[in-house]
């Protein structure tokens, strides 16, 4: 192993558990972990739910203790950012100037949010919502009877409704899609979280397209609409997706197709490079394809395997993508990804807030399932979407077995 260590770029959750994982798993070398943030690495999760409602203890968000970093002998560079990758000579240029040599590179720069390129954007009481600060900065203007507008009816979105419902305030959510969820769930899913909100109070405005915001004072007053609405509010959350930061692959020539192209162990095309979490396009053999995952679970999946490669362990095994949300009193929990769904199977009543949506392919393998409130049927799917388990759709929908027994007479085929 060569002095040079590894350079970990990004200190969020992937990098953050990868450099504690290295050192858990032996590793010996330097590491340097950089990041932009002021912030040691922490848990973006909580920043929509208990973070945002002052629920969650500060300390309890960051991932390890600050001390942590400096006791594991891990070079944390915090509000710091790197300005490019010389491969030939294997350094990393900060912006500072200084140049950081590596044996192995990991790019775990996750994602940045879409910009809402209308008028107005830049006026005062317009969020978004990406991290401590932006929480922080949301978190003071909330509370009884403030009017929020929240453009994007996404995982931030509702998330963020449902906090800022619980803390008082009057909610429209704007989404421009016919349905909320429109790019992680399904129909019947999309209609549940419809209902739901609205029956708390919430009110949706779908097939809606936001050209800009009117402001007094420069301050904004309100969200005007291509239907010509204007939507009064006194603060305004934009919460309309992610892009991968892939620029400084881009710029250091590794192939990159909406985000940091990886093999299944995490490695770019360059050998000496790995990149982890949102920011990468990673194969899924399940499902026959390469996809770009925004999940927790994904980014320490990738940082498991580049433990297992840097400190010479066996590579873990291939886990099934998974998500959660939490909203209100319900917990979402989908396991798999709905790709070549043939046909839907609706197990338990939605107007119970407790059932699960089985997303079957054409020879009736389970490909995904999307669960609320329903853990049992959540961890069952986990292992079933791994095995491409076939699943007989009136099992499925009959509640009166336990989840166990669905596949019980039909065999699991690998
Ligand atoms: P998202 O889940 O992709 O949802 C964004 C939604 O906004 C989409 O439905 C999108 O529709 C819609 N939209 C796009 N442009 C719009 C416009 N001009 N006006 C109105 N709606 C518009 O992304 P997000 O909620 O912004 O989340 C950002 C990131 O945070 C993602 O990485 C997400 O996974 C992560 N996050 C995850 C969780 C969780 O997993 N529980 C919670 C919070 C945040 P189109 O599909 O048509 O673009």
């Amino acid at each position: 192993m060569r002095a040079d260590g590894v350079v970990i770029v990004g200190a969020g959750h992937a990098a953050g558990t990868l450099a504690a994982g290295l050192r858990q798993g032996g590793y010996t070398a330097p590491i340097r972990l950089i990041g932009a943030e002021p912030l040691p690495p922490y848990q973006r999760p909580p920043l929509s739910k208990a973070w945002l409602k002052g629920e969650a203890d500060p300390a309890g968000l960051l991932l390890r203790p600050a001390t942590f970093y400096a006791e594991h002998d891990i070079d944390l560079r915090l509000s710091t950012r790197v300005a490019g990758i010389d491969r030939a000579a294997a350094r990393v240029h900060l912006e500072n100037g200084e140049a950081l040599p590596y044996e192995h590179l990991v790019l775990a720069t996750g994602s940045k949010l879409r910009r809402l390129a209308v008028p107005g954007i830049d006026s005062d009481g317009i969020f978004e919502l990406r991290t401590e600060a932006d929480a922080q900065a949301l978190r003071a203007r909330l509370g009884p009877g403030v009017r929020l507008a929240v453009v994007g009816g996404g995982y931030i979105g509702l998330e963020v409704a449902a906090t800022a419902r619980g803390l008082g305030a009057e909610v429209v959510v704007i989404e421009r899609e016919h349905r909320l969820l429109a790019r992680v769930a399904s129909q019947a899913l999309s209609a549940f979280f419809a209902d739901f909100h609205r029956a708390k109070g919430v009110t949706l405005m779908l097939a809606a397209s936001v050209t800009g915001f009117a402001t007094t004072a420069g301050k904004v007053s309100g969200v005007m609409l291509a239907s010509g609405e204007t939507i009064a509010c006194d603060v305004a959350l934009v919460g309309i997706g992610a892009l991968a930061n892939d620029a400084l692959a881009l710029d250091a020539g590794l192939d990159c197709r909406d985000g940091v192209v990886v093999d299944e162990h995490a490695v770019t095309s360059d050998p000496a490079i790995f990149a982890i979490g949102d920011c990468t396009q990673r194969p899924m053999p399940r499902y026959g394809r390469s996809v770009r995952l925004e999940s927790v679970p994904n980014a320490l999946e990738q940082a498991r395997q580049v433990v297992a490669r840097l400190c010479g362990k066996p590579m873990p095994a291939a886990e099934a993508p998974w998500f959660w949300s939490e909203q209100y009193d319900l917990r979402l929990q989908i396991a798999g990804l709905s790709l070549d769904v043939a046909k839907t199977v609706v197990r338990g009543d939605p107007a119970s807030a407790r059932f699960a949506v089985f997303h079957l392919d054409a020879d009736n393998r389970l490909q995904a399932l999307e669960a609320v409130n329903s853990p049992a049927e959540f961890a069952a799917a986990r292992q079933w979407v791994s095995a491409r388990q076939v699943i007989d759709p009136a099992r499925a929908a009959d509640t009166a077995l336990p989840v166990k027994q669905i596949i019980e007479s039909v065999p699991g085929v690998a």
